[in-house]
């Protein structure tokens, strides 16, 4: 159900005063003309009927859509103490609710996006790792020049992606002009099993998936605070192996170290800035090795679950097992099966 309430506003500019209604919750199924006012921005601005001045009235809400089965806790700014903590919904009761995603969302830019991704019926996480890794690593100029990248729309007819489709993203630069750039759906797909498989990525509780919390969780929350012991040249440049007891790191030319948490094995760092690091499984004997990946830049791109990580051949990946099962994980922070299993069935 909706629920209202009208306050009274004053106009910046001509100072006499209006009404504006201010929707505590917001039930698209109910009053389906709220989801046009959230992307037209009318839901949050309010107009004169003098001077005909614009104002912005940046409340929060509660954003349900029953169809597609979402409810999006909204606010416009980001609090300076939020640390990605899950809100805290103990007085809230959602009624049939048990199926929805239920997310905390931060900026207006990101509302609309949330709304699009999940009535397109896509996983939201999948889509925040993907749009992490165009933008940090595939094409990095998209974080190195501070622009945002939002999903925009899937095309399923796509001439240039016959097979499933492409996901078009919106460019946003700094003075606000867009630009569009696709990925095939098969990336999409690929990022999607990446998510099922990665324990970091599982979305507990009315949490707010961003850039940052993509970040967070692939940097880790924790640092360890160990002292560096002893430290050894590696093959790349500048760069030192450094130990502490059984653990390790790397150590980067101006003396920072890349992991927060010191794994047991490092190897050497890769053509493009990755490298494999494992831990031993304690008490397992034979004992076992489980192995992840992380790039120099602090990201751990696959945890430690793995076993028997090795670069492919062609050096766009490595070959690993989970459970005995193959898969390849790509450059991309992707994990591709070769068996396909993961793309959606033809009939
Ligand atoms: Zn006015």
């Amino acid at each position: 159900m909706s629920q209202k309430h009208i306050i009274e506003i004053e106009c910046l500019q001509c100072h006499r005063k209006g009404q504006f209604t201010v929707w505590d919750i917001m039930n698209t199924g109910e009053n389906p003309c709220l989801r046009k006012k959230i992307f037209d921005g009318s839901a949050f601005t309010y107009r004169c009927p003098d001077c005909g001045m614009l104002q912005r009235v940046p409340y929060s809400t509660l954003y349900i859509d029953q169809r597609h089965g979402m409810a999006l806790f909204f606010g416009h700014n980001r609090p300076d103490d939020y640390d990605y903590q899950p809100l805290d919904l103990s007085h809230f009761t959602l009624i049939g609710a048990e199926d929805y995603t239920i997310r905390l969302v931060i900026g207006l830019n990101h509302l609309r996006e949330k709304i699009m991704i999940l009535e397109t019926g896509l996983d939201d996480v999948a889509v925040e790792l993907m749009k992490y890794m165009i933008a940090h690593y595939s094409s990095p100029e998209i974080s190195m020049r501070g622009w945002d990248i939002y999903f925009d729309h899937v095309n399923t007819d796509d001439k240039d992606a016959p097979k499933c489709g492409s996901i078009t993203f919106c460019l946003v630069d700094r003075e606000g002009e867009t630009y569009s750039g696709k990925s095939p759906m098969e990336l999409y797909n690929e990022h999607c099993l990446a998510v099922k498989l990665d324990p970091r990525m599982r979305a507990e509780g009315c949490i707010c998936i961003d850039d940052g919390w993509i970040s967070r969780q692939l940097k880790g929350p924790h640092k360890d605070s160990r002292e560096v012991g002893y430290r050894k040249p590696m093959k790349k440049r500048g760069y030192y192996k450094v130990g502490s007891g059984v653990r390790h790191n790397i150590q980067l030319p101006d003396g920072s170290l890349v992991l927060k948490e010191w794994p047991h094995d490092i190897f050497e760092i890769d053509g493009h800035d990755f490298f494999i690091f494992g831990n031993t499984v304690p008490k397992t004997s034979p004992t076992r090795y489980i192995r992840g990946i992380a790039h120099i830049s602090g990201d751990v791109i696959y945890p430690p679950i793995f076993e028997h990580v090795r670069p492919l051949r062609s050096g766009k990946g490595w070959y690993t097992e989970l459970d005995t099962a193959p898969y390849v994980l790509t450059l991309n922070g992707s994990i591709y099966d070769p068996e396909k299993r993961h793309l959606p069935q033809e009939n």
